[in-house]
């Protein structure tokens, strides 16, 4: 199995190629072309998997190639992560994949001011990597717009309800275009997570590695 006939773009290849990569991981070759059709995901995945690529790869793929000339960026994906390391990670993966794009990304999350983001979230991001909590304040400052998200991704889903941000992300479930594609990520199938999943996902593809 190689990379090259999961549907990828060459610009995409190309970087996977430079990352050295020469197998899909069990994830990448089930989630990548499932994603590409446009269907959900509801993934079952440890971090190590390579899961990250699994979803990273084919969003910059629907972005990149449905709207290339526009001249406003508009967010059009969302990432959720729990954690500001982890929030940081996908944000370099979607860099490092997307090196050959002109795809713009920011990661935003708390700990850090507030500033800084709202500058970089007014000059224009294709896709925002968020934790739950610090995206809730810019929502409510009307400094993101969510308006135009075509692609949401729920990343260590299971971590962000530990983590107790149900009620966050119920929140910013409420304000997403309900005509999105959603793509959920966690590490173990609890009762809470199926439920969430259920309310959210459109006939899913399930993926268990
Ligand atoms: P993740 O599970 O997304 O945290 O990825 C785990 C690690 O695997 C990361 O360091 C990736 O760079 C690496 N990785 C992802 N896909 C592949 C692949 N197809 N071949 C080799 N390494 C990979």
């Amino acid at each position: 199995m190689t990379f090259d006939n999961l549907g990828l773009s060459t610009d995409l290849l190309r970087a996977v190629a430079d990352s050295g990569y020469t197998e899909p991981t069990p994830i990448q070759q089930q989630a990548i072309p499932a994603i590409l059709k446009g269907q959900d995901i509801f993934a079952s995945a440890q971090t190590g998997t390579g899961k990250t690529a699994g979803f990273t790869l084919p969003l910059l793929q629907l972005l990149g190639t449905t709207k290339s000339k526009q001249v406003h960026r508009t967010t059009r994906a969302l990432i959720l992560t729990p954690t500001r390391e982890l929030a940081d990670q996908v944000k370099d993966s979607v860099k490092t994949y997307g090196k050959y794009l002109s795809l713009r990304a920011a990661a935003i999350y708390g700990g850090v001011g507030i500033k800084p983001q709202v500058q970089t979230l007014h000059r224009g991001v294709d896709i925002v990597v968020a934790t739950p909590g610090r995206l809730l304040d810019h929502i409510g400052q009307k400094t993101v717009d969510l308006s135009q998200i075509e692609i949401l991704v729920l990343d260590e889903c299971d971590r962000m309800l530990d983590m107790g941000f149900i009620r966050d992300i119920r929140k910013i479930l409420a304000i997403l275009p309900p005509s999105r594609q959603t793509l959920m990520f966690s590490a173990t199938f609890s009762k809470p997570i199926q439920q969430l999943a259920s309310g959210l996902l459109k006939s899913p593809t399930q993926i268990e590695v």
